[in-house]
Formats: C-alpha cells, structure tokens, sequence
C-alpha cells in the first residue's frame, strides 16, 4: 500500500476515506501537516487522540526509505545513501554555497538510462523510475541533517524528464503551501535534453527553473557523449527551448561538463555561442569530476586544465555570454556531479 508521504492532501482524504471510513476530512490536513514537519511516526502526531493513532499505525506506513550511511566532505558537503523500500539505493547531497545557503540536490531514478559516456550514474545503467513518495522523503532525510534547505536542484541521479509524473507530485507535495510550502522559484531541474519533456514541463508545469546540459552544440561530438542526443537532436532541442521560452518567460542555463582536450576547442565555442543566440540563456561551467575508469575513443577522461577552463570562459564571455562556473562540492565523498552511483541492492 502507498506511504502517505507521496500523497497530496486530496489524495490522503480520499485514501483515508477507504481505510478509516468516517474520518473527518481535517485529519488529512493535518497529517500533511505533520509530515511536512518531519514527524516521525503518527505517534508524534500530537493533535490526533491515541486512538487514532494506533488505528492510522495499523493501517499505514508513513515513509519508505530510510539513511542507510551518511558521508561528510570537509568542505560542508554531505551524500546520504537512502535505501529505498525494495532495496535500491539512491543518493542525495546537502550542498552550501558561496553565502551559506544550502541547496538539496535530489534524485529522480535509480541508475539512469541516459548512458552520458562521463557520468557514474549512466555507467551503472538503468534500475528504475523512483515514486513520489521517494522523491519527497530524499527532501525530508536531507532536511532533517540540516533544517533550513533554501533550494533544491534535481540534479541527483536519473534523468528528471523521463519520470515526469511522478516528479510532478513529489514537486506538488513539497511546494504545497499547507505543507512544506517550498517557493517553485527555488526549484531546478536538469535535464540532459529530452524534447518532449520540455514540451511538457513548457505547456503544463510546474514553473521551476529550467537547465539543460549541454556539454557541446557540435552535433557529432554531443552524440558520441550523450548517446540521448541521436533521438533529441540539437535543432529540435533549441526549438523546444525557444517554445519553452515563449511560455514561461524564464531565464534557462546551458550546463556544460567540461572535459579536458575533448569538447573545450574553438569549435564548441563557436557551437555553444551560436546555439545560444536566440536564447535567454547562462551558460553554467562544471569543470569534470574525475569517475575511475571512464574513457572516450579508448582514452582515459581528464579534468580540464586550469588555463583550457580560463580560455573557455574568457572566450565566451567576450563573445556575449554570461558564463557561471560550479562550485566543485563534496568530491572526496563521491557527492559532486557526475560522480552518483549505488545501484546494488
Ligand atoms: N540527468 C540530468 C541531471 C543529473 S546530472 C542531466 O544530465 O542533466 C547533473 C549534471 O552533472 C549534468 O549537467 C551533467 O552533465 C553533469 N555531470 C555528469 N557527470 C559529470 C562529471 N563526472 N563531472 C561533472 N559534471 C558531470
Ligand atoms: Fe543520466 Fe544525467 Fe548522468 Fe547523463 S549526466 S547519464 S542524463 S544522470
């Protein structure tokens, strides 16, 4: 049976309604309350007679998941391994920035079925989408380590627009405002590029920030690093951006992962500036997080080097472009980008 932590108020009272015939419609509000709060058993749930309690502990089961290991980089960085009700694993970071705000970067699946050839999440392949319920808790585990989460990035392992829906209610719970109440300004999804989910998210919501990784706008070259780019090609890609834009009115983010000698030549700084215009668009810098084992054409990846990064940027942004570049965060606990990985259950 569904845990309650993956239902909206509405869903809650209609499931109520079948298990505790007669409850008054308020007690589901409350509940939503409760977990919004972090409770941790109904027993906490201190508004509710012990009567109530004990029936709603016989029937229902809050959570799913639970912290199976937590690891701290010095840098403030914090990964937790969760372990899903199944036994999957999925792993979501506590991340704080330059000022101190900290920022919850989530999971949507468990391995990812995008195969990008620099990522660990994509090199252990494809497990399974995770349910709203999964996608709630990883917000409320982060949370409970660190109680004032400014924003979430779904950024985690798992490719965001290829479990839409269940996404779309976990986003709903956590931005409802009878509960956790999270702005959906605070909100970013990455997504490697899936056209129809741009699609989606452009004509019905929900109204998050929107980043693409990119990596490079030289076709060839995107293809043979994310084999998802075959079927999403770049000019149907920059349509649906340019759609998205139309509608929502909102700055986007170009990501790309820089990979040393491979996508930082002058032709992907011509791509990425042409790919650009007609966009309102920030290009966001991730200088590659070294995964072990992981080659291109039989060669072993590198980080980029300090002066291909300077180049990059410079050359960029004297051709228009606002360029960011990510904080690296968490690396010596495998909790930056790219490095995401637990399937084994
Ligand atoms: N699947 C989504 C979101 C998760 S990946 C996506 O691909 O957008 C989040 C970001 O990490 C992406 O921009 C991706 O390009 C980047 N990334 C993947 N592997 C990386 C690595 N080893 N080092 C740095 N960034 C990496
Ligand atoms: Fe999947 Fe994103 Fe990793 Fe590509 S970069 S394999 S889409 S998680």
């Amino acid at each position: 049976m569904a845990v309650l932590s993956g239902l909206s108020p509405d869903q809650l009272a209609e499931l109520l309604e079948t298990t505790l015939a007669g409850l008054p419609s308020f007690r589901a509000a409350q509940i939503f309350k409760w977990i919004a709060r972090g409770a941790l058993s109904f027993n906490d749930m201190t508004d509710l007679s012990r009567d109530l309690r004990e029936k709603l502990a016989a029937r229902h089961s809050l959570y799913g998941s639970s912290i199976a290991d937590r690891l701290d980089d010095p840098d403030g960085t914090v990964k937790l391994k969760i372990r899903l009700a199944d036994g999957a694993m999925v792993e979501a970071v506590l991340l704080a920035d330059g000022e101190g705000r900290q920022t919850a970067c989530i999971s949507t699946q468990a391995g990812c079925p995008v195969g990008c050839v620099f990522c660990k999440t994509g090199s252990l392949g494809f497990l399974r989408n995770l349910e709203a319920s999964e996608i709630v808790e990883q917000f409320l585990h982060i949370r409970s380590i660190s109680p004032a989460i400014a924003n979430i990035v779904i950024m985690g392992m798992g490719e965001p627009l290829l479990n839409l829906e269940e996404l779309r209610k976990a986003l709903d719970i956590i931005t409802h405002k009878d509960g956790i109440g999270l702005s959906k300004r605070r909100i970013t999804l990455s997504t490697s590029g899936i056209v129809e989910g741009i699609r989606h998210l452009a004509d019905a919501g929900p109204d998050i920030r929107l980043a693409v990784s990119l990596t490079t706008a030289d076709p060839a070259l995107r293809e043979q690093l994310m084999p998802i780019g075959r079927s999403n090609p770049l000019p149907e890609l920059k349509e649906a951006l340019r759609y998205y834009q139309k509608k929502r009115d909102r700055r986007i983010t170009l990501e790309a992962v820089l990979l040393g000698g491979i996508n930082t030549r002058n032709e992907d700084i011509d791509a990425l500036v042409n790919f650009a215009r007609g966009l309102d668009a920030a290009v966001n810098l991730i200088p590659w997080n070294p995964v072990e084992g992981m080659t291109f054409h039989g060669h072993a990846l590198r980080q980029p080097s300090g002066a291909e990064i300077t180049q990059f940027t410079r050359e960029l942004t004297r051709r228009g472009i606002t360029v960011t570049r990510r904080f690296r965060k968490g690396r010596s606990i495998a909790g930056a980008c790219g490095q995401l990985g637990e399937l084994p259950r």
